[in-house]
């Protein structure tokens, strides 16, 4: 074989690692920030997916607090999370819906700002303890159909009352099926559910995750 031949190979070599890469389908955020980007790294989850559908509450006043916490409304997770939720997706796609989300990675200032406004840990988590939204492993979400009208969950989000908990029974068959479905396909792709609350879900492997307070930009 020639040296020609050998380079060829070799440079096949490496573009085939390459796109078995790509074909994950999760891309790295950009060439300039591929070598610093691991599992636990906060990224936009934008960056990664087009195909998911966002609410955010707390970048308006449309919320409990009654007062808009984000500068802007942007979707951050650690990249794990978000590798686990765009698997989610893709099985909820396949069946004609989408995930919506209304909150996601809650640096711990704004948790601070939070339990300012309402110091009561049955709605807010205590920031001295901190929550799996400060380390960027809960999100808040629901389903959409393919017209992106939400799927009846029984309660609107952050409805602080029995009818929001998985243990509730008094609800519809539809509610039901629609809990059912965002629990069970959620469950198989690595996160835990929260009694209280159906739209919360928490990624098994980042409960242990540090609490952070990495800000991102709003342009
Ligand atoms: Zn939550």
């Amino acid at each position: 074989m020639t040296f020609y031949f050998k380079s060829l190979l070799l440079l096949c070599t490496f573009f085939s690692v390459v796109s078995c890469k790509s074909q994950t389908g999760i891309p790295a955020a950009s060439a300039e920030n591929q070598s610093i980007v691991n599992d636990t790294t906060f990224v936009n989850i934008k960056d990664y997916s087009p195909d998911f559908v966002y609410d955010m509450k707390y970048a308006t006043s449309d919320n409990f607090l009654k007062a808009k916490v984000y500068d802007c409304a942007e979707c951050f997770l650690r990249l794990k999370t978000v590798k686990a939720i765009i698997k989610a997706n893709a099985v909820f796609m396949k069946k004609g819906y989408k995930i919506k989300f209304f909150d996601c990675y809650r640096p711990l200032d704004i948790q601070k700002k939070m339990w300012q406004i309402v110091s009561n840990p049955s709605y807010v988590a205590d920031p001295a303890k901190g929550s799996i939204h400060n380390r960027g492993g809960a999100v808040d979400i629901t389903l959409v159909d393919s017209t992106g009208k939400e799927l009846d969950m029984g309660t609107p989000f952050d409805h602080f009352g029995i009818e929001a908990s998985h243990n509730y029974d008094q609800l519809s068959k539809e509610v039901k099926k629609n809990r059912k479905l965002l629990k069970k396909v959620m469950t198989q792709n690595g996160f835990n559910s929260f009694d209280s609350e159906w739209w919360h879900y928490n990624l098994k492997s980042a409960l242990t995750d540090k609490v952070s307070n990495t800000k991102w930009k709003c342009d």
